[in-house]
């Protein structure tokens, strides 16, 4: 049997949208787990990048710096993507035909996916969550995120697409960030233009969802699915 690609799965994003921010996995674990990936770090304090076996952070001061080993992250998601589909795109394209093209190649809606595109982008837009207190929702966080545009940028998509099912653990659909090829910018991905570039598209066999065990907070906090499901639609 072909090894079984793994989503290491750190924490959930319900727990994160309702405001528990605390750092519960060191970046050094994360990376244990995994060489691609997405998450933030302590603090809600910028948008996590992992590609080829590097962590990244961009934070909202428009600044994108290595994320140290012993830095710790409260939600995140890592694989080593193995490429079950690869396209090339050698004409413009928008962010929304971009994302439905990759729809039309997945596996299956019923499997998670590492979505890998690097190109060059006419336009990136992204923001970034600027940090927060303890237990502020995160709706309002996402209210008062930075946005930057780039033009004419090469640089990497990193990222998943999920099934509805679990929509709460994860977002459903895609959740995209982009960082450069000088590794100088960087955020969640609002939206883009892209002139040419490679789809690397990954199905993932297995997800391990790993919960922060020691997080007092976390073990105590009564979540409201319902909010939940519809701030995540809100705020992702
Ligand atoms: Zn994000």
């Amino acid at each position: 049997m072909q090894e079984q690609v793994k989503l290491f799965h750190h924490n959930t994003l319900a727990s994160l949208m309702s405001g528990l921010y605390e750092g519960t996995i060191e970046i050094g674990d994360l990376l244990k787990n995994g060489s691609f990936g997405i998450g933030t770090l302590a603090g809600v304090d910028g948008e996590l990048i992992v590609l080829d076996g590097n962590a990244y952070i961009a934070k909202g001061n428009r600044t994108v710096r290595l994320v140290s080993a012993d830095e710790k992250a409260p939600y995140a998601a890592v694989t080593t993507p193995h490429v079950t589909i690869q396209q090339k795109f050698d004409r413009t394209i928008s962010d929304q035909t971009l994302l439905e093209e990759i729809e039309k190649k997945l596996l299956s809606r019923n499997l998670f996916h590492s979505v890998k595109v690097h190109g060059l982008f006419n336009k990136m837009h992204v923001r970034m969550s600027p940090g927060a207190k303890e237990g502020e929702q995160f709706v309002d966080v996402a209210a008062r995120q930075p946005e930057y545009t780039e033009e004419n940028i090469s640089g990497t998509i990193v990222g998943y697409w999920t099934p509805e099912l679990f929509h709460g653990m994860s977002v459903a659909g895609f959740h995209l960030h982009f960082i450069s090829d000088d590794r100088q910018f960087g955020g969640h991905i609002m939206d883009f233009t892209m002139a040419n570039g490679n789809l690397e598209l990954g199905k993932i066999d297995q997800v391990i969802q790993n919960f922060p065990v020691e997080a007092e907070r976390f073990l105590e906090a009564d979540l409201d699915l319902e909010k939940l499901r519809g701030d995540i639609e809100k705020a992702e």
